[in-house]
């Protein structure tokens, strides 16, 4: 992780950087690459953007870089951010003036004042993103560091530069970034800055909801996403900003017999699914998968705790969580609702026996998003009990193949009823009524429990028989 002046001069070897030197030079202005790129040096992730900060205008810098590098150079001035975008071949960087920040209590928009490095520094959110690198000529690659951010990146630690407090209370988003870096990175929340975030967690209130959601969905696009969700409900914000799932926690027993703990359930289940998948909404579905719990619990003399339903009232919920949260309301919201609402089918159908029929339901409810649904629930089988874990495992395998099968056979996966409601109206000289769709629906339930093939001909010839019984005559 330690690297000399000489190698770290190596990560800004690219011409740009030579001509960002020698255009300082000539303004006579100090240059210094900060925050994630630096960070990101040392922690060996792939480059992101490269933020330069610069002592004096930022915009005034772009363009003279832009002048000195010609035109394959491409300058976008952002005045009202008082910045600027430099675009050179596959490089982009991003420069603005250092400043100072000052903030006031009920907004994280601070009144900016042009600052020094240190200002600039002082700003940053946490040590491991405040290291500055120098980019002028006689410093070039020397490593600023006030805060001691190298030791914490060394010891895998989250810390704010000053007083966590402060930097927490002017600006609240922090809190959540500082939880997602600790699980990004699988870093440790020093002691005082998990205390202060415990302290100013209702501060979270003036922050949108898309900043949020931001966040969360990068923490659930983690490796590990469970350290973020065991974080957010350690120091109280999940509580705030996602009830429903802090919810989920706590264990209730009665005569001597006690509930799993859902929080902790639905954790194993989404590391489990992170694993095998990047599918963020697969993520969100199996996150949200025993949403309904909660609302569904009851004790039932005979057998114990009990959660009916809990799917299709956690498909209900669904809506209104991504409506909340800023979600995106579309076919991504969809597909997490339906996973949520089917989840219970797969384990249903391997705990009895797999027949066609209900394998050809399942195909025909799921869709394509049947091996998801599959990968869902194969996560959430968490049971400490390995002999049991095999078997349902065994017969989770079982329903894939005769998912297979009858999917080679009858292509149910998207699947349209061969019969449609306008050429039942014409055959009987039907108008539109409730009998057409009385008739369409037992031809797909036949085609479903497999009482003829999913077939033009034999649709049509069973729609004949089924509508003679019903008094109808085809009128051709
Ligand atoms: P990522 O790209 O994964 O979000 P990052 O830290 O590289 O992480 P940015 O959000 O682009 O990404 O931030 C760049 C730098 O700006 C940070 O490293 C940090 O120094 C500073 N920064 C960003 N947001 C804040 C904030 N809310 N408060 C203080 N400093 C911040």
């Amino acid at each position: 992780m330690q690297l000399t002046k000489e190698e770290l001069k190596g990560y800004f070897s690219d011409d740009i950087f030579a001509a960002i030197s020698e255009t300082a030079e000539n303004l006579g202005l100090e240059c210094y690459a900060v925050g994630g790129y630096v960070r990101d040096i040392f922690l060996k992730r792939p480059s992101k953007d490269i933020d330069v900060v610069v002592v004096g205008s930022g915009i005034a810098m772009a363009q003279a870089l832009g002048k000195r590098l010609g035109r394959h150079a491409h300058v976008s001035v952002f005045k009202n951010f008082g910045t600027a975008q430099v675009k050179y071949h596959h490089i982009e960087i991003e420069f603005v003036g250092a400043r100072r920040e000052s903030y006031q209590r009920d907004s994280r928009k601070p009144i900016v004042e042009n600052g020094t490095l240190e200002d600039d520094q002082n700003r940053r959110d946490f040590t491991i993103n405040a290291l500055a690198v120098c980019l002028n000529e006689d410093r070039f690659g020397e490593l600023v560091d006030p805060f001691e951010g190298m030791d914490d990146m060394k010891n895998k630690i989250i810390r704010t530069p000053l007083d966590p407090d402060i930097t927490f209370s002017d600006d609240p988003l922090r809190m959540m970034r500082g939880i997602r870096f600790a699980t990004q990175l699988n870093f440790h929340i020093e002691e005082e800055t998990f205390a202060s975030i415990e302290r100013n967690k209702e501060r979270i209130e003036i922050i949108s909801k898309e900043r949020i959601a931001d966040e969360l969905n990068k923490i659930l696009a983690s490796p590990v996403p469970s350290i973020g969700f065991v974080l957010l409900d350690q120091c109280g914000l999940l509580e705030l900003i996602f009830p429903e799932m802090a919810a989920l926690q706590g264990v209730d027993s009665r005569n001597g017999r006690a509930h799993k703990d859902n929080f902790y359930h639905t954790l194993e289940v989404v590391d489990g699914i992170a694993k095998k998948t990047d599918n963020l909404w697969l993520r969100w579905a199996t996150l949200l998968h025993d949403v309904g719990k909660p609302m569904s619990k009851r004790w039932e003399p005979k057998v114990g705790w009990t959660f009916h339903n809990h799917n299709f009232i956690g498909e209900k919920m669904v809506p209104n969580i991504f409506r909340k949260m800023k979600l995106p309301m579309n076919e991504k919201m969809k597909y997490v609702q339906k996973l949520v609402g089917l989840h219970m089918r797969p384990i249903v159908l391997s705990e009895e026996i797999v027949t066609d029929s209900a394998v050809r339901r399942l195909l025909f409810d799921a869709g394509d998003d049947i091996d998801d649904l599959m990968s869902l629930c194969e996560a959430d089988i968490t049971s400490k009990n390995e002999v049991r874990k095999q078997k349902f495992l065994e017969n989770f395998q079982l329903v894939r193949q005769k998912l297979r099968d009858l999917e080679e056979k009858d292509r149910i996966r998207n699947f349209q009823p061969p019969i449609s409601g306008e050429e039942i109206m014409e055959a009987f000289g039907l108008g539109p009524c409730q009998l057409v769709g009385t008739i369409k629906s037992t031809i797909k339930e036949a085609i479903l429990d497999g009482v003829i093939p999913n077939e033009y001909e034999a649709a049509y010839n069973y729609m004949l028989e089924k509508a003679e019984k019903k008094g109808l005559k085809p009128i051709k």
